[in-house]
């Protein structure tokens, strides 16, 4: 049973919100600059993630990297590392605290702490015309978690090991040629790269529905930092009814590395280091 109402609870509700973090005094990435380098880019790798699968793949810092979607409608779940300390991941938290619940063009991965820094800039979406649906839902979020075999097993039970926890557990595994026990711990909360998400108005649930993305449909990314990704091909596919399953239909996604001509780290004046002094008061 929930408690009466104050006599001036609506005067409460009523009460207009104020943004957390206002993002005005935000350093902002040099966007001219990056539209021009993005305008003559050599491709220097690709790697095809299959479906209910991952793969990681490397950019070197100053470089891009576009994620396609390839054969039909599918959503990726992306996990971004320091390449060269792996401690310094993407944080999706503090991401969505100060870009909102979805990202897009302009917009930035923020790392963990005691580094909160850009590793990564979204510099092309093609998916920017959605803006925000009647359901309040929107593309590629910073709101979901990722799929994972021990959620599922709460809610269903049973083993499924193509959830994309798992995946990206293999795929980083693999490349770091350690056993899976001494990759997990490694693996992030993701950008939900393409998936459809809101929150529900009258329960306040996480929910997705099927990805406006269609073949040909590209998000991409320049390189803050030296850079290790990994990215799934959610077993949800485009994420219209389940996932956790093999049932929804699933496509691979294509992750492109690109070299621009321009050296942006070089034109660039901006130092993203953090300038916290990491004494904690003491
Ligand atoms: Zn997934």
């Amino acid at each position: 049973m929930t408690h009466n109402q104050p006599d001036d609870a609506d005067a409460r509700r009523a009460i207009k919100p104020v943004i957390c973090y206002p993002v005005e005094t935000l350093p902002h990435p040099d966007m001219a600059l990056y539209t021009q380098a993005r305008r003559d880019l050599r491709k220097i790798d690709e790697v095809l993630v299959p479906p209910r699968d991952a793969k990681s793949f490397s950019v070197p810092a100053g470089h891009f990297f576009r994620i396609s979607s390839v054969e039909g409608s599918q959503v990726g779940d992306l996990n971004l590392w320091n390449a060269n300390d792996l401690s310094e991941r993407f944080y999706s938290g503090k991401t969505r605290a100060l870009h909102g619940t979805h990202i897009t063009k302009g917009q930035q991965m923020w790392s963990s702490f005691p580094h909160l820094r850009p590793l990564a800039t979204i510099t092309h979406d093609t998916l920017d015309w959605y803006g925000i649906d009647d359901f309040g839902g929107s593309v590629h979020d910073v709101i979901g978690t990722r799929c994972d075999p021990y959620t599922h097993h709460l809610l269903k039970g049973g083993q499924y090991h193509h959830c994309c926890h798992s995946n990206l557990t293999r795929a980083l595994a693999a490349h770091l040629d350690v056993p899976l026990a001494e990759a997990e711990p490694h693996v992030h909360d993701v950008l939900n790269v393409f998936m459809c998400t809101g929150f529900t108005r009258d329960t306040g649930q996480y929910f997705m529905k099927a990805s406006p993305v269609r073949p040909g449909d590209y998000l991409e990314f320049f390189a803050e930092v030296d850079l290790l990704g990994a990215l799934s091909a959610c077993p949800g596919g485009d994420c219209s009814a389940e996932h956790s399953s093999d049932v929804a239909s699933c496509h691979p996604l294509l992750v492109e590395v690109f070299a621009p001509k321009t050296d942006v780290l070089r034109a660039r004046a901006d130092n993203h280091a953090n300038g916290y002094d990491r004494t904690h008061g003491l």
